[in-house]
């Protein structure tokens, strides 16, 4: 079966195609993406290297750290990727995937600002702040 899924934004301008073998999916609990993503957390889905590829690349880039940005859609927000700005690290929004089935949450990360109304996920790897992945 294949590992293969696509994904884009809200208003389909922007796509993407990524292949799933060997991501890591988790939770960012950290307030940039409590801002971001306009909820108590955002999911991000980390491809292997050279396993995630833009369709419709978007246009709205938006510095997110000394060292990383968040790409959006500009014709309707939608949050799209993570990505590290000097090396080959990056993470784009699990909730983009076109058909999310099958995703399988494995860490929490800065659950310090978790909302004291989300409960850990049971049985998930949970971390302060960062697992050194994110
Ligand atoms: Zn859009
Ligand atoms: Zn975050």
């Amino acid at each position: 079966m294949s590992t293969i899924k696509a994904g884009s934004c809200l208003c389909g301008h922007v796509r993407y195609e990524i292949d799933m073998a060997g991501s890591r999916t988790g939770n960012c609990h950290c307030r940039d993406c409590q801002k971001n993503g306009g909820g108590p957390f955002m999911t991000f889905t980390t491809p292997k290297p050279g396993k995630f590829k833009w369709i419709v690349e978007p246009e709205g880039r938006a510095q997110a750290s000394d060292f990383a940005m968040r790409r959006f859609c500009t014709h309707c927000g939608t949050p799209m990727t993570w990505e590290h700005l000097s090396k080959d690290d990056m993470a784009v929004s699990t909730g983009t995937l076109d058909d999310p089935s099958g995703v399988e949450i494995i860490y929490e990360i800065y659950t310090k600002s978790r909302w004291p109304v989300i409960p850990p996920m049971p049985g998930v790897d949970q971390f302060r702040e960062s697992n050194g992945w994110e």
